[in-house]
């Protein structure tokens, strides 16, 4: 039996751990060059940032115990459960949460380490998936596409019916991320994180940015590194020239944390399908062609939700195969 798993996210990477452990010859295909998806870690200013997902939590026991196997292997390191609240101002007090995790080697090594094992076939697109099923044409027994919505309905084949609806509908907001470096710390050495939100005194620039991270204090190296992602509507309005909103992202990101001296570099990454605009139930869809469907789409935005819908599928998918 042999499954061909589209998207090295975590959500693929999860999906084919479990076709795996079932004795499944699996095979994952992606588009880009390096495996990780949307827990992306890019090479800027002669070190790794993480311009996706800024770190993980973990509740379900099963992703658990998969984070403290990283832990414990040092992959993983535990970061904060406390970060500020901002206004476009400056930053206001804090707030407590949950234990959020960080990657020494940026969160996609943890995408890597899942699938240290498995054959993954890089820098390849797939461009269809039809009944049968088939992917690119050629038959298989099962094929999972763990990925965003929008990037799963331009693969479906009007033949597959259900699937084409099961993510038709579906709005997905995007981000963009600014990573920015300067030469020493120029913002309180005590900062993890902030969630910006409100209005500014003179009435802006409330709609620009939404979170903002201390990328060496959540990697572990100090690097004197920011990054911020947008709100979803500013990054709407600048899509088609991302680079282009660097100065008002780096200008907002400048004045929550009272900085004034300007970075030595700058980067933006445009994220078209950051996340799912609305929650679902169903932890996956699998259909009766053998074609299933998992990510973060299947329940929220997280890099949790995304590891349990794909391993959710991967151990249905199995037992499907083997009965
Ligand atoms: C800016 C941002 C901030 C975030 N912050 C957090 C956070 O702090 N905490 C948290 O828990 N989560 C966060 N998330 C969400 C988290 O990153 C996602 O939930 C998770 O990474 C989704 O994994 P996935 O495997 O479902 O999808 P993805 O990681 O998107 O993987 C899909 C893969 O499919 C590939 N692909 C798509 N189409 C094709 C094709 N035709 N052929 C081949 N390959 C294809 C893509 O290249 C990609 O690698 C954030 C996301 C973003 C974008």
């Amino acid at each position: 039996m042999s499954v061909v798993v589209v998207g090295a996210g975590i959500a693929g990477a999860a999906c084919a751990r479990a076709l795996a452990a079932a004795g499944l010859d699996v095979e994952v295909r992606d588009r880009a060059r390096v495996p990780g998806g949307r827990m992306a870690s890019r090479e800027l200013g002669g070190r790794r940032v993480d311009l996706g997902a800024s770190y993980l939590t973990a509740r379900d026991d099963r992703f658990v115990a998969v984070v403290e196997d990283w832990v414990g292997r040092g992959l993983a390191r535990p970061w904060t459960d406390t970060f500020h609240v901002a206004t476009p101002d400056g930053l206001g007090g804090t707030k407590t949460g949950p234990l959020r995790y960080g990657a020494g080697g940026g969160l996609r090594s943890l995408v890597v380490d899942l699938l240290s094992d498995l054959p993954v076939v890089p820098s390849t697109e797939v461009g269809a998936v039809g009944p049968g099923p088939t992917v690119d044409g050629r038959p298989v027994d099962a094929v999972v596409l763990a990925m965003p919505d929008p990037q799963a309905q331009r693969l479906l084949d009007d033949g597959l019916v259900a699937e084409r609806e099961a993510v038709a509908g579906h709005d997905w907001e995007p981000v963009l991320a600014l990573a920015a470096g300067w030469g020493a710390r120029r913002w309180d050495d005590r900062f993890d994180g902030c969630f910006v939100s409100g209005t500014g005194s003179d009435g802006g620039p409330s709609d620009v940015l939404g979170w903002i991270a201390d990328d060496g204090r959540r990697r572990g190296d100090s690097a004197p590194v920011l990054v911020a992602h947008s709100t979803g509507p500013f990054a709407a309005a600048h899509l088609d020239d991302p680079e282009a909103a660097g100065p008002e992202l780096l200008a907002a990101t400048m004045r929550v944390l009272g900085v004034d001296e300007p970075p030595q570099w700058t980067s933006v990454q445009r994220w078209t399908y950051a996340r799912p605009a609305a929650a679902r139930d169903e932890p996956f869809f699998l259909g009766p062609h053998r074609v299933g469907l998992c990510g973060d789409g299947w329940g929220s935005a997280r890099v949790e939700t995304a590891y349990l819908s794909g391993r959710a599928l991967g151990e249905r998918l199995a037992s499907q195969l083997a009965g």
